[in-house]
C-alpha cells in the first residue's frame, strides 16, 4: 500500500489541499482512538543524532519507542534515506501515527544561501522567500517536513552570536521578513510536497538576553516587548505559520517555556495561533535550572499549562505526564488541545496519506544542488553585499588588471563561507564551496595573475606572514583583503563580549596599505563588527558576511561591476563595544545628545560620538541616487483617511542600480514618547542612468498608530515629521504633516 502512495503523492496532496475543513473531523475521530499513552508519545520530541551507532540506534531504545507510538516527531535524522526508515517504524505503531521530521534548516539545506541577517541587507523580500522556497524543495526532498526557522527575534545587541539568524535591529523590517521566509517555507500549501513547516522562534524576546550573552534573562517592559519584539512574530502567525518555538530565556521571571502570558494569552489567545509549541531544546527541563520548578514532573506541568504542546528532548513529558494526569494536576483536555494542534498539521501535510511524501533517494539526488539553486543562491548573495565605502570610486575593479594581490585569512577559505547553522551532512564538501579567491579566478581566468598571501591567521597574533603579504602587495596592480571572522564566531552560544575585528588582520590592512597599492577590503561575519582603523583609513570596503555556497562567484561579480551592489544594513554597526545597544530608533531625552565639550549636562559619550559608524539602512552604490520634489496629497489627515507622500528618485550617476527609498516618521508629542524615527515603509527600484521614477508610500491608520499610555494600540492627533532617505542617518527629504480628530 506504501508504495502506492507513495507514486501517487502529487495526486494525495492535492487532494489533501482540497479537504481542509475535514481535517477537524479526522483529528476528532483519531483522537478518539488513542490511549492517553499514544495521545502523549505525539507530544515527545527526540533527537536522532546524538549517538554514534546512527540515527536512531537500539542504545536509546528510540527506534523501539517509535513503534509502541511514543514517539510524535524525531529533529536531526538524515537524508531521505533514514527518514524513511525511521518512518517505518512508526508505521509499525498500533495507529500508525507519522513522525514530523524537523531539522534546522536556517539558511539553505544543501546549497548554503547567505546567513539570515545577510539577507536582510537585501531589503528584497523576493529574494528571501525565494531562499526559503529552495531550502523547503531540497529538505523535503530529503524527507524532511519542518525547519526550525524562521528566527524572527530582534536583537539589538551584535554581542550576541545569534544576531546572525535573525533580520536585525528593526520590527517593521523584521515583520516583512518574518512572513516572506514563512511564505518561503511552507509554500502555497503544506499539503504541497516541496513545503515544509515554519517554526517561528524563539517565543519571546530571546534576541534581548542581557549583556547579549547567550540563554540569558531578558527583563524588559511590556511596551518594548509589544512596540519592538513581538511583532515580527505577529507577522508570522499571519502568515500562517505552522509553528512555534519558544525560548530559553525568562522574561522578567518567568521562563518562556513555562509562560502563560506568552503562550496562551498572547499566541494562542489573542492572535488565534492554531498550530503548536515546541519547547526549544531541553527548555523544559532547564526550567529546573533556572529556579522555576523543582523537578521534572512540575517542569511538564507547567510547560503544558502555559502552552508548550512539544517537548524537545527534555523528556519531560513522556516521563510525567501521564502522573500528571493521574494526580488532577493536568487535564486530559489540555492534553488533547496539544495533540490535536500537532496531529492537524500531520494531516495539513498530507502525511496520513503519504508518510513519506514521495521522499526517496532518487528525488533527493535530482532536487538537491541543482544547477537552478546555485544560481539562486548566488543571486541572493549579491543582493546581500554592502557597500560602505567607495571613496575614491575604486570600485568596480577593472577586468582587465594585469595582477591582483588577494590577501588574508579568509581570502582562500571556502568552509567559512558558510557560517553557522549550515547543514554539513546533506552531501556537501569543502570543494562545493566557493572562496573568494576562486570566484575571482573564475571571472578574471587567465588574463589576470592572481598573487595569494594569508598574511595571518584569524585570530592568534604572529605577524610572521605580514612579510610575504606585503611582498605580493607590491608585486600588484591591486589588492583585495578579505578579513573579519571565522564562520563559527556568530551562531547559538558565539556571544562575545570584544566584536572588533580578531586577532593582527586590521594590522595586516595597515602595513599593506602603507605600500601605496589600491586596497579594497572586504568585512566578513555574522554580526556586525568594529574595524575602525580599517573604516577610516580603506577607501573602498563591502560587508560580505557569510554568503553561503556561491559567496566567491557573488563577490567577484561585484568587484567587477557585474552587479552593482545595493544592500543596506539592517542592524547598525557600533564603534565600541560601550556604544551597544545602538539602534537608530532612539527616544530624544531631556537633553542634548551632542558631545559638545561645551555642554556639561548632555546625553552624549565624552569619548564618542553616539551614532554609529555604519547606521542602520545604511548601504552605498556604484551609481549615485538624488532625491527630489517631496510632494504630500494633504498636510492634514483625519484618523480614517490616508495621504499619499511622492517624489522623484532619480539615477545620478553612471551605472545602472537599485536604491532602497525608506520613509521614516516621527510622532511629535504624544502620551508616550515615541523615538525620533521609526521605519515605516520602503521600496527598491532599479534605475538606469539617468533615468528616474516617482514613487509613493501611502500612510493611514497603520502606520501612525502606537501603543498609547495606557498600552492601547491607537492614534493621537498632533504633527507627525516625515522623513524620506537613503538610510536612517542619511534623510534627503522631509515634511510635516497633521493627525485631526
Ligand atoms: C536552538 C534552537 C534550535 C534547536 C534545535 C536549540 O539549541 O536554540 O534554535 O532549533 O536547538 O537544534
Amino acid at each position: 500500500a506504501i508504495a502506492l502512495l507513495i507514486n501517487n503523492g502529487g495526486a494525495m496532496a492535492q487532494s489533501a489541499k482540497k479537504q481542509p475543513d475535514n481535517v477537524d473531523v479526522k483529528v476528532k475521530t483519531l483522537l478518539a482512538k488513542m490511549t492517553l499513552e499514544e495521545k502523549i508519545g505525539q507530544l515527545n520530541q527526540y533527537t536522532g543524532d546524538n549517538d554514534a551507532t546512527g540515527p536512531v540506534s537500539k542504545n536509546n531504545n528510540k527506534l523501539e519507542q517509535i513503534k509502541q507510538g511514543k514517539v510524535g516527531s524525531m529533529l536531526n535524522v538524515r537524508g531521505a534515506k533514514d527518514t524513511r526508515q525511521i518512518q517505518e517504524a512508526a508505521m509499525q505503531s498500533r495507529l500508525k501515527i507519522p513522525l514530523l521530521f524537523g531539522q534546522d534548516v536556517i539558511h539553505g539545506y544543501r546549497v548554503t544561501f547567505p546567513v539570515p541577517l545577510a539577507e536582510a541587507a537585501s531589503w528584497d523580500l523576493g529574494a528571501i522567500e525565494l531562499s526559503a522556497r529552495i531550502a523547503a524543495k531540497e529538505a523535503a526532498a530529503s524527507g524532511l517536513h519542518w525547519t526550525f526557522a524562521p528566527m524572527v527575534d530582534i536583537a539589538r545587541d551584535p554581542r550576541w552570536g545569534r544576531v546572525m539568524e535573525g533580520a536585525g535591529e528593526d520590527p517593521y523590517l523584521g515583520s516583512l521578513i518574518a512572513k516572506a521566509r514563512v511564505h518561503g517555507f511552507q509554500g502555497k500549501s503544506l499539503g504541497d510536497l516541496d513545503a515544509i513547516m515554519a517554526c517561528a522562534k524563539h517565543f519571546a524576546a530571546y534576541g534581548a538576553a542581557i549583556a547579549g550573552r547567550d540563554y540569558n534573562s531578558v527583563d524588559m517592559s511590556d511596551r518594548l516587548l509589544w512596540e519592538v519584539y513581538l511583532p515580527p512574530f505577529k507577522a508570522a502567525v499571519d502568515a500562517g505559520a505552522a509553528t512555534f518555538m519558544n525560548s530559553f530565556n525568562d522574561l522578567n521571571g518567568i521562563p518562556a517555556t513555562g509562560n502563560s502570558y506568552l503562550q496562551r494569552d498572547i499566541l494562542k489567545g489573542k492572535w488565534g495561533f492554531t498550530g503548536f509549541v515546541v519547547s526549544d531544546w531541553g527548555s523544559i527541563g532547564e526550567m529546573i535550572a533556572h529556579g522555576y520548578v523543582k523537578d521534572s514532573y512540575d517542569a511538564a506541568n507547567a510547560a503544558i499549562t502555559a502552552g508548550s504542546d512539544m517537548d524537545m528532548e527534555s523528556r519531560a513529558y513522556i516521563g510525567n505526564l501521564q502522573q500528571l494526569v493521574k494526580d488532577g494536576k493536568v487535564s486530559v483536555k489540555l492534553i488533547d488541545d496539544a495533540v490535536s494542534r500537532i496531529l492537524r498539521k500531520k494531516f495539513e501535510l498530507g502525511l496520513f496519506d503519504d508518510p513519506y511524501r514521495f521522499s526517496n533517494e532518487e528525488r533527493e539526488k535530482s532536487v538537491l544542488n541543482s544547477a537552478e539553486n546555485k544560481q539562486a543562491a548566488k543571486e541572493v548573495a549579491e543582493k546581500s553585499i554592502v557597500l560602505l565605502k567607495n571613496d575614491k570610486q575604486l570600485l568596480p575593479l577593472s577586468k582587465n588588471v594585469k595582477s591582483i594581490a588577494v590577501i588574508g585569512p579568509l581570502a582562500k577559505s571556502k568552509k567559512d563561507m558558510k557560517g553557522f547553522w549550515s547543514i554539513d551532512w546533506a552531501g556537501a564538501d569543502e570543494n562545493d564551496l566557493v572562496s573568494l579567491y576562486d570566484g575571482i579566478q573564475h571571472k578574471l581566468g587567465n588574463n589576470t595573475k592572481l598573487l595569494y598571501a594569508r598574511g595571518c591567521a584569524i585570530q592568534d597574533s604572529s605577524r610572521a606572514g605580514f612579510d610575504e603579504a606585503v611582498k605580493a602587495a607590491k608585486d600588484a596592480d591591486v589588492v583585495i583583503m578579505a578579513i573579519g571572522e571565522a564562520g563559527d564566531m556568530s551562531g547559538e552560544a558565539k556571544s562575545r563580549s570584544n566584536i572588533h575585528i580578531p586577532g593582527v588582520q586590521e594590522e595586516l590592512v595597515k602595513a599593506i596599505q602603507a605600500t601605496g597599492k589600491p586596497v579594497v577590503v572586504l568585512v566578513m561575519g555574522g554580526r556586525p563588527l568594529i574595524f575602525n582603523s580599517t573604516a577610516d583609513n580603506v577607501p573602498a570596503i563591502l560587508y560580505t558576511w557569510w554568503l553561503g555556497s556561491e559567496a566567491g562567484n557573488a563577490i567577484a561579480d561585484v568587484l567587477f561591476g557585474d552587479y552593482n551592489p545595493a544592500g543596506k544594513l539592517p542592524i547598525s554597526f557600533p564603534r565600541s563595544e560601550g556604544q551597544i545597544p545602538v539602534f537608530y530608533a532612539q527616544k530624544s531625552t531631556g537633553r542634548p545628545s551632542v558631545n559638545d565639550k561645551d555642554i556639561i549636562y548632555k546625553s552624549a559619550y565624552l569619548d564618542l560620538p553616539n551614532s554609529p559608524r555604519f547606521a542602520f539602512g545604511y548601504g552605498l552604490s556604484y551609481t549615485t541616487f538624488k532625491y527630489s520634489d517631496l510632494k504630500l496629497s494633504k498636510t492634514k489627515l483625519k484618523n480614517t483617511e490616508t495621504l499619499t507622500a511622492t517624489f522623484t528618485l532619480t539615477n545620478t550617476g553612471k551605472y545602472a542600480g537599485e536604491e532602497v527609498a525608506q520613509l521614516y516618521l516621527h510622532d511629535v508629542v504624544a502620551s508616550a514618547v515615541r523615538p525620533v524615527k521609526e521605519l515605516k515603509d520602503f521600496k527598491k527600484v532599479m534605475l538606469k542612468p539617468g533615468e528616474s521614477v516617482t514613487i509613493s508610500f501611502v500612510i493611514g491608520k497603520d502606520k501612525l498608530s502606537f501603543y498609547n499610555s495606557k498600552m492601547v494600540w491607537t492614534t493621537e492627533p498632533g504633527k507627525f515629521e516625515l522623513m524620506i532617505g537613503s538610510a536612517s542617518d542619511d534623510v534627503r527629504l522631509k515634511s510635516d504633516f497633521e493627525l485631526v480628530d
